[in-house]
């Protein structure tokens, strides 16, 4: 799991963070911290939560017992997330920091080894994206290419479950005096990320169409899952596909008789609905789950498969 960087000092990544501050890539919205509520009046540990789908699996599990505060403010890409030096000391005094390395690269060179819950460690992860190697040039910017996994992991509630249990286990170590509390309440949303795998296996089972086209290619484990194929037309959410990435997508979604391109709440829908017209279909949001929904995890993720089973007709 190395990255290849060397790991930068304190003040190296302040200075970084500087930096950063100053070359911000393309969405433009304000890079706000939530978690300036932090007090010491507390002795709960204090826990850090990479982007949503990790914070909202950190308060199920880590419940009134653990002080938890997240990186990514709603509404904000969590693949362009720059550190204020708030943050990065939060991540530094912080008992725990819940993440997936490779979606975010400032949280990867912010958080220390001993301190840190790489998600991605507790799964069976599946290789990046074919068409990574397109896209090299966008290494710098962005976090997908510095690794040789796909880190969408969240995207497959059983993976997810996983890492309930085993999230579990890690805040048990870092708060032993409520160690069982953690164990039951990982033991729950597992049970419960486990139904959910059941409504989608059940609900994805008979269907017209097993292929999905995807603005973002962020579907790879629900592909994986429940026996889908994903054609992503870009790797990384801001990047702008090539005229002949483009023309590629086109030609398999009319093979393969696809009715719906994908879009998401975070990215601009224009190149799905340019790719739409092309291909005589309609465009709907399936939600990769990288900003707060209006829900929760749960019913955001019941409305993808209403979403899927929908485009890809599917009777269940
Ligand atoms: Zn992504």
């Amino acid at each position: 799991m190395m990255s290849g960087f060397s790991r930068p000092s304190a003040a190296g990544l302040l200075a970084a963070a500087a930096l950063l501050a100053t070359a911000a890539c393309g969405s433009g919205a304000a890079q706000t911290t939530t978690s300036s509520t932090t007090t010491t009046s507390s002795a709960k540990p204090e826990v850090v939560a990479a982007f949503y789908p990790l914070q909202w699996l950190t308060e199920q599990v880590g419940g009134s017992d653990a002080q938890i505060t997240t990186l990514t403010a709603p509404g904000v890409e969590p693949h362009d997330l720059e550190l204020g030096i708030k943050q990065v000391s939060d991540i530094q005094s912080a008992a725990l920091t819940v993440y997936i390395k490779g979606v975010q690269p400032a949280v990867d060179d912010a958080v220390a080894q001993d301190k840190g819950f790489d998600a991605a460690t507790a799964v069976t992860t599946l290789p990046a994206g074919e068409h990574a190697e397109e896209e090299e040039g966008h290494e710098e910017e962005h976090g997908h290419e510095e690794i040789s996994y796909d880190p969408h992991i969240w995207l497959d509630p059983s993976r997810l479950a996983t890492v309930a249990t085993k999230l579990g286990e890690r805040l048990a170590t870092v708060d032993a005096a409520h160690a069982q509390a953690y164990k039951d309440r990982a033991a729950k949303t597992a049970a419960e990320l486990g139904t959910l795998d059941q409504e989608f296996a059940k609900g994805l089972t008979t269907c017209k169409s097993k292929s999905i086209v995807t603005a973002h290619e962020a579907f790879g484990y629900l592909a994986d899952r429940y026996k889908l194929k994903q054609v992503g037309i870009t790797l990384d959410p801001e990047t702008e596909p090539s005229p002949a990435r483009l023309s590629e997508v086109a030609k398999l979604a009319k093979a393969e008789g696809v009715t719906t391109i994908f879009t998401e709440a975070l990215v601009s829908p224009k190149v799905a609905e340019v790719l739409a017209s092309q291909v005589g279909a309609k465009t709907a949001v399936l939600d990769p789950l990288e900003g707060k929904p209006s829900g929760d995890y749960l019913s955001a993720m019941r409305d993808n498969l209403k979403t899927l089973q929908t485009a890809l007709g599917c009777t269940a």
